[in-house]
């Protein structure tokens, strides 16, 4: 019978996998209340003989049990050193992430060559509110409220007299309002409309540029944009359209030869050879007022692009969004 018991506690030592169970099993047998302490309190009932016999045979067991026990434990050991090795092996012969370097945006690139090219000529950059007066986005460009050139833009109202601007157009006003002429800068920055399509998003970018001083002419806006153009897409032909706009007069619409289809006509063109890239006129006496100059001393003239518009021709992208979707297949084509 006491065979038996040994043979047990080997067959359950075997089959023990964690340090926790082998804690458990030293427990069962030579705990406090173990069987092998069990056994030897049930010894008082046997003979002299007898009970020499087993507890020899006993505390050999205890012993023989302990020992065991105590090599299970280092192989369990070793074993769980052995796994987190395995487990944390860092393997330094494969080769390593690749890090890209980024890129400058098509559209900062573009707005970074537009800046460089008017500084040239003498510019300053100036900037302005994105969240904006009512007042300077409109009335002091002589749009008054419920003027019909309100419509001509899709506003994002804040409040009744506050406004996502919809053009860069107010920094002219507030640069007036500051400073008498001569004055001669742009005023890049982003614009809101209320509009979404492959030519059109919500937010875009602008530059506008004013130039005003004693006798400055239409001829002066005229040297200045088509050198501008000229620089920006190379010898290309150029035209000056009568337009209209409520803050210049007279005010013109400035159209480049199609760069896509060089004048043939094409999607891109409407068939016309002919793309719009411009806005310009002569300021209105009127916006002169709002910034209190002084009436009839000075002369000037405003223009105004927008910068996708213009990176989407100068690189041939045909979808607006692509912009601002951070493609990153996208963004490393420039
Ligand atoms: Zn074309």
């Amino acid at each position: 019978m006491q065979e038996n018991l040994k043979q047990v506690f080997l067959n359950e030592i075997n089959s023990i996998n964690s340090l926790q169970e082998l804690i458990n099993l030293k427990a069962k047998y030579i705990g406090k209340k173990g069987i092998i302490k069990e056994k030897l309190k049930n010894l008082a009932d046997l003979s002299l003989e007898e009970r020499r016999l087993q507890g020899k045979f006993l505390n050999e067991l205890k012993d023989f049990i302990e020992e065991t026990i105590k090599n299970k434990e280092e192989e369990l050991k070793q074993k769980e050193i052995l796994e987190s090795i395995k487990k944390d092996f860092i393997d330094i012969t494969l080769p390593g992430k690749n890090f890209y370097f980024g890129g400058s945006h098509p559209v900062n690139k573009t707005l970074l060559e537009i800046i460089d090219i008017f500084r040239e000529l003498g510019f300053t950059v100036e900037e302005g509110p994105e969240v904006e007066l009512d007042y300077y986005n409109f009335e002091a460009l002589n749009i008054p409220k419920d003027h019909p050139a309100r419509d001509m833009q899709d506003t994002f109202y804040i409040s009744e007299d506050v406004v996502l601007r919809t053009h860069t157009s107010p920094v002219q006003v507030r640069v007036m309002e500051k400073k008498k002429p001569p004055l001669r800068f742009i005023s890049p920055g982003k614009v809101y409309r209320c509009d979404s399509d492959i030519s059109h998003t919500p937010m875009f970018h602008q530059v506008e540029g004013l130039m005003v001083d004693e006798d400055v002419s239409f001829s002066h806006l005229k040297g200045v944009l088509v050198y501008f153009l000229k620089r920006l897409f190379g010898d290309i032909p150029i035209r000056f359209r009568p337009s209209f706009f409520p803050f210049t007069e007279p005010s013109t619409e400035i159209d480049i030869g199609c760069i896509i289809c060089n004048s043939k006509g094409c999607r891109v063109c409407k068939g016309t050879g002919w793309l719009e890239v411009l806005g310009a006129g002569m300021v209105h006496p009127n916006v002169f007022k709002f910034a209190g100059y002084e009436e009839g001393k000075y002369t000037g003239f405003a223009f105004g692009m927008g910068v996708e518009r213009l990176t989407m021709l100068k690189y041939r992208i045909d979808d607006i969004r692509l912009f601002f979707e951070n493609d990153i297949r996208f963004l490393r084509q420039f």
